[in-house]
């Protein structure tokens, strides 16, 4: 028995619960033990049964002096009532409902038990209380006082599993101890010694074993520490690792042509900003260089990131190389590559577009396949995509994906790059040219700003391009909360606003499936939700105007006629799911309506609000909630007092953590790393003994589980 092991493997789970733990995403003995407790019922005080007080949860020990089943007609419940005692007295106990019981809990029987003592008029009995039946080895055991090692349930601190989906914490129990018992000693410590004893962490069996099963809550703590430890250990040694690696590479020098760039931004129809211009000189100074760039271009939404990068690659294309842009998603794709054949339309340059649906060159649809050959002779100068540059949905002849190649590649950006995962982004700019043996310059863009702990831990020390302020005469977008009572003022509003020929996105509630099978029905039921509001708005509050909708289940050329109605102002509101969250450019749109705003995290409203606000008129954002107090409303006002999304930034993670301020699913890091990147000595430390560990041995020749770990790791930070 070993940790990746299936679960099938183990005697004592059945089919049934098989599929229940893989519906919990656990398929092996080691993602069941690592599926930890998230708190602990204290039952190891024990206590005389004369001493149980009403209302108070104790754990007696005592024999069964009589069990037996009882019918009761008026509520049809079956009672399973005993009369347990110890050398204090004896009490009366209680279950519903679990005939069963009695062919478990005989007479004669020790058991211990944890629950609450009701009383009612005369009658004291403890109700439904947690039971174990002690066998003569526990008892052995006890009577030795290794009460931790023989009791599982009862008598001790007990672990409670989180979101289990009908698999008991108690049947958690049952599996896992023996399962700890079995692999005593068998499972080697990934961390080397020398940071276990440095850091005084548990090592690995011992945290194991106190983390399901812990002596006191502060060993608990102490297991859960080491497994953050390790984890963030990983992710350091991971990024340092590919830091490494990166710096051995080279990458193409591209000559900086200042006449061209001149050229370029004097021909724009507005000015540049003071950030944007320093932006795009950092940026050309690195691409002189043979070292390959990695830099991070971080602006608030609507800052002008596209125009930094449209310089940076006009400048590389010139000098005769390739670029790719990738995209989160096929709407932002597709506006990029409109953007980039209107910019470069003088230029005479191939621009190309590969999303997973549709595959352009100019303006001409043509096959991947073709699109593909061409890149890879160097007759695409540039090309702009979704995933689906990386990963094909269609294998060709042989079984094989065909992979993207090109001639001269030097150039690859990342759009809104925290949509994407470790592995998708090494894909692009690791791709080396076998020909010069260079690697792409990289360049990646983000509205979100990151916290620099975060940065650091999650990409290592890129540089840092800011862009702070936003093009000249743009307005302070008005923010507001709405509370039920005052949408048709709001909508009133929005009437007015229409008539004067401004318009309205409406965003509709997020909904978060319940699980992984559930991803599907998520979707439709915002699909739902959509086609309600729609519905709703167009026939109710607004049958004066005309609505629109947008949803992830239409068709492409459906998605991109009601886009191209919205822009050309045949549609006064265009209601959403959160597809239009990213980058979506409608100059003409002033309003921003969010439903159930309460439902998103901050950073991901202020992209929404974002995509308003973008000319001199005023706009404004209407945050609809149906909670007026509390946490909800402390976050809801930040927005209205913050303009920037880094003070955004800072606020949220102050009031609700990492986690949810970046949306856990969009960094493609396991949910206990996000967790720990809240500590932020832990980071620093973490970061220290990977340097040490590295620096000692790069190769980790000494230290092949900690390659292993390497490996899996990268395997599990790859984005689904
Ligand atoms: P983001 O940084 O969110 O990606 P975009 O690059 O999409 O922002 O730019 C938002 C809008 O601002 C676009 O319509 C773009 O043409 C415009 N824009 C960019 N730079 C300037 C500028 N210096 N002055 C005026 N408008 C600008
Ligand atoms: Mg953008």
């Amino acid at each position: 028995m070993n940790l990746s092991a299936p679960i099938e493997k183990l005697a004592r789970v059945g089919p049934q619960y098989q599929k229940k733990l893989k519906r919990l995403g656990i398929k092996t003995v080691g993602q069941l033990l690592f599926h930890f407790p998230h708190r602990y019922e204290d039952f190891s005080d024990i206590i005389a049964i004369s001493e149980i007080k009403s209302g108070k949860t104790a754990s007696i020990r005592g024999k069964i002096l009589e069990i037996k089943n009882l019918r009761t007609f008026r509520k049809r419940l079956t009672l399973t009532q005993a009369l347990v005692g110890d050398d204090s007295g004896t009490i009366r106990v209680v279950w519903f409902n679990q005939p069963y019981l009695i062919n478990t809990l005989k007479k004669g029987d020790f058991i211990f038990l944890a629950g609450k003592l009701n009383q009612k008029g005369e009658g004291r009995y403890l109700s439904s209380p947690v039971y174990e039946k002690i066998t003569p080895e526990q008892k052995t055991q006890l009577a030795k006082k290794e009460a931790n090692f023989a009791l599982t349930h009862t008598g001790r601190l007990v672990p409670v599993y989180p979101g289990t989906e009908g698999l008991s914490s108690r049947w958690l129990r049952f599996i896992i101890k023996p399962l700890l018992f079995n692999l005593k000693n068998k499972i080697p410590d990934s961390i080397p010694r020398k940071i276990i004893e440095k850091h005084k962490l548990l090592p690995f069996q011992k945290a194991i074993w106190q983390i399901h099963f812990p002596d006191s809550i502060k060993l608990a703590e102490k297991a859960r520490e080491r497994f953050s430890f390790e984890e963030l250990f990983n992710l350091a040694l991971f990024i340092l690792k590919e830091k490494m690696e990166l710096a051995k590479e080279k990458a193409r020098v591209i000559p900086l042509d200042i006449e061209l760039i001149k050229n370029f931004t004097n021909n724009l129809p507005f000015r540049l900003t003071d950030d944007q211009r320093k932006a795009a000189w950092q940026i050309l100074k690195d691409l002189e260089k043979s070292r390959p760039m990695n830099r991070l271009l971080e602006g608030d939404v609507g800052s002008g990131k596209t125009i930094v990068a449209a310089i940076a690659s006009l400048n590389a294309i010139k000098a005769g190389f390739q670029v790719v842009i990738m995209a989160p998603t096929e709407i932002l794709a597709k506006q990029h590559f409109k953007t980039f054949l209107e910019l470069f339309k003088k230029y005479k340059l191939n621009v190309g577009l590969i999303t997973g649906r549709e595959v352009k060159l100019k303006n001409k649809k043509i096959s991947r396949k073709k699109v593909l050959e061409k890149a890879e002779k160097g007759e695409v100068d540039i090309i702009i995509g979704t995933h689906a540059l990386i990963s094909s949905p269609t294998k060709n002849n042989f079984g094989k994906q065909d992979k993207i190649k090109f001639a001269n590649l030097a150039l690859v950006i990342i759009d809104e790059q925290h949509r994407f995962g470790v592995e998708q982004r090494a894909r692009l700019c690791r791709n080396k040219n076998r020909r010069t043996k260079t690697i792409p310059h990289f360049l990646s863009m983000t509205a979100t700003p990151i916290p620099r702990t975060l940065s650091l831990t999650i990409y290592g020390d890129l540089d840092l391009s800011l862009i702070k302020e936003l093009p000249r005469g743009r307005k302070k977008i008005i923010t507001k909360i709405v509370y039920p009572k005052e949408r048709k003022t709001t909508y009133n509003f929005i009437r007015k606003q229409a008539k004067k020929g401004r318009q309205t996105f409406v965003i509709c509630p997020r909904i978060e499936p319940s699980d992984k099978k559930n991803a599907k029905n998520g979707l439709w039921a915002e699909v739902k939700a959509v086609k309600e509001e729609h519905e709703k708005l167009s026939k109710e509050i607004f049958p004066d105007l005309k609505v629109a909708m947008l949803h992830g289940k239409m068709k492409n050329e459906e998605k991109e006629k009601i886009m191209k109605c919205f822009k050309g102002r045949k549609t006064d509101i265009l209601v959403s799911t959160s597809v239009v969250e990213v980058g979506v450019d409608i100059p003409n749109a002033t309003i921003m309506v969010i439903e159930g705003a309460d439902k998103f995290g901050l950073a991901q409203l202020h992209q929404f609000r974002g995509r308003v606000g973008r000319r001199k008129e005023q706009s404004f954002c209407f945050l609809f909630t149906e909670y007026p107090a509390g946490k909800t409303q402390q976050r809801l006002r930040a927005l209205i007092n913050c303009e920037s999304g880094f003070e955004l930034a800072e606020k949220d993670l102050k009031i609700r953590g990492p986690g949810d301020f970046l949306g856990q699913k969009q960094w493609g890091i396991p949910d206990l790393t996000m967790n720990s990147l809240r500590n932020v000595s832990l980071v620093e430390k973490t970061r220290e003994a990977a340097k040490e560990i590295l620096n000692e041995d790069a190769e980790l020749k000494k230290y092949p589980l900690l390659r292993e770990k390497l490996e899996e790791f990268q395997k599990k930070t790859h984005f689904e």
